[in-house]
């Protein structure tokens, strides 16, 4: 199901046309409305005429999440304080949080692109759906909030953190779809496994996960624990919220809502811009915001552009899944690191749960990586022979991905502490050094 043919179906002529107008327009309100755009524009001796079509785009300066910080709290608002109806801010685990101003205009261009999401999982008005994500300052609960009831589901609220009623609620309430995070639909599933429940005492048919970085293993996981058909949610606060991009029935990459977010991928060292297909750093452009609209905003997540045409007739371009963040990259022993690597090499082992930390040290001038996973109940053994190869494997296998060696340390289920929101995954102790 479509929720805006004419938005998501367009011809790419036509998406373009609309992007160059709506860029135009979106360059003259920051000119006159933003000091920091303008001086960064006239430092470049641009002026708004001379942004006329989407391809001008390369000629605009980059924003990073370091201006938001040096412009804190509301210094890059477009807009006057009495036209902003809603606040939101990014956790930011550094400094600063980010504040992001909501127009009325804003908030009606998300419940929009949120709705669309939800039709594309094929949320209807006949569905219940709980909305598993934080309600509060962090945008996953109400961004996903609006769209469900947009769409004319029933929403249920449920927030985080009350795992036992939020099951009880799945069961008693028959819920057919939840939008959470992907490591808290697991921490359900496991909950529920503890509490003697199995899916077919629940309803649920469809899940929207984003908010972190997942894999294919993951997904298939969730839908087998859960018995559901799981998509792909992704946004940001500083862009939106959730609802940046979505994927369809085809579970091939999520479509951009490229008419009102535009999308770039550039090499993150050169800045340069990088073709369909080529893996760098998200970048977008917010063509229709009026709050705190921003130009060619660096997202730091690491992707690649899917430009052909989608089997499920949407024309938008589509990103692949999100492989890392340029900044939370670890450099280990002078070698790129991501933790989603890591995770990819657990989960394809069915010894393991989907439970692990890394802890980076640095030792004697040594940077070393800990692997701690946690072993499943059926395959935890008191027989050390068995343990010592097991732990051997999973070694070889990290070497082969990684290229460097992780101390692997193999764990008893359910010793890794579970978040209810964002799971840390890594501890960089060398950072305290
Ligand atoms: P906060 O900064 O408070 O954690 P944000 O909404 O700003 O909240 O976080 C946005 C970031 O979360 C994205 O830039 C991306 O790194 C990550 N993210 C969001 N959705 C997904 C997703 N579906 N897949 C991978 N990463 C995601
Ligand atoms: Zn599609």
């Amino acid at each position: 199901m479509i929720w805006n043919k004419s938005k998501e179906c367009m011809s790419r002529d036509e998406m373009a046309a609309l992007q160059g107008k709506r860029l135009h327009k979106l360059v003259e309100l920051v000119y006159h409305n933003v000091p920091f755009y303008r001086e960064k524009m006239q430092a470049l001796d641009l002026a708004p005429e001379d942004i006329n079509s989407i391809e001008d785009i390369v000629k605009l300066p980059f924003t990073t999440k370091q201006d938001l910080r040096d412009n804190y709290p509301v210094g890059l608002q477009a807009a006057n304080q009495s036209e902003i109806v809603r606040v939101h801010a990014s956790s930011g685990t550094t400094g600063n949080p980010t504040i992001v101003g909501y127009t009325r205009r804003d908030l009606e261009i998300w419940k929009e692109c949120s709705a669309r999401a939800f039709t594309s999982y094929g949320v209807t008005r006949d569905d219940i759906f709980s909305v598993g994500y934080g309600y509060g300052l962090f945008t996953g609960g109400l961004g996903a909030h609006y769209g469900v009831e947009y769409v004319g589901a029933t929403v249920i609220p449920t927030s985080t953190g009350n795992t036992d009623k939020h099951l009880r609620l799945l069961r008693d309430l028959k819920i057919t779809g939840i939008a959470c995070t992907p490591s808290y639909a697991l921490y359900l599933a496991e909950a529920m496994e503890r509490n003697g429940m199995t899916r077919n005492d629940i309803a649920l048919r469809v899940g929207a996960f984003g908010a972190e970085p997942w894999t294919e293993n993951m997904r298939a996981e969730i839908e087998e624990r859960l018995g559901l058909q799981a998509y792909n949610l992704y946004g940001l606060s500083e862009i939106i919220g959730p609802g940046v991009s979505y994927e369809c029935e085809c579970k091939h990459g999520s479509h951009i809502s490229e008419d009102h977010f535009y999308p770039e991928i550039i090499d993150p060292e050169t800045l340069q811009p990088q073709p369909c297909g080529t893996t760098g750093e998200l970048v977008f452009t917010t063509l229709t915001k009026t709050g705190m609209p921003l130009l060619r905003y660096r997202t730091k997540d690491l992707t690649s552009l899917i430009c052909e045409p989608c089997a499920c007739g949407r024309t938008n371009v589509r990103m692949t899944r999100i492989i890392g963040r340029s900044d939370d990259m670890l450099i280990i022993r002078g070698i790129n690191v991501f933790p989603s690597q890591v995770e990819s090499v657990i989960l394809e082992m069915p010894e393991f749960e989907p439970a692990y930390m890394l802890v980076v040290d640095r030792i004697n001038s040594l940077d070393t990586l800990q692997v701690q996973v946690e072993v499943r109940k059926d395959y935890f053994s008191d027989e050390l022979g068995a343990m010592l190869q097991l732990r051997k494997r999973l070694a070889d296998k990290l070497k082969s991905v990684l290229s460097i060696s992780a101390d692997v340390r193999l764990m008893e289920p359910n010793s890794i502490p579970r978040s209810e929101g964002k799971s840390v995954r890594v501890i960089d102790k060398r950072q305290l050094k």
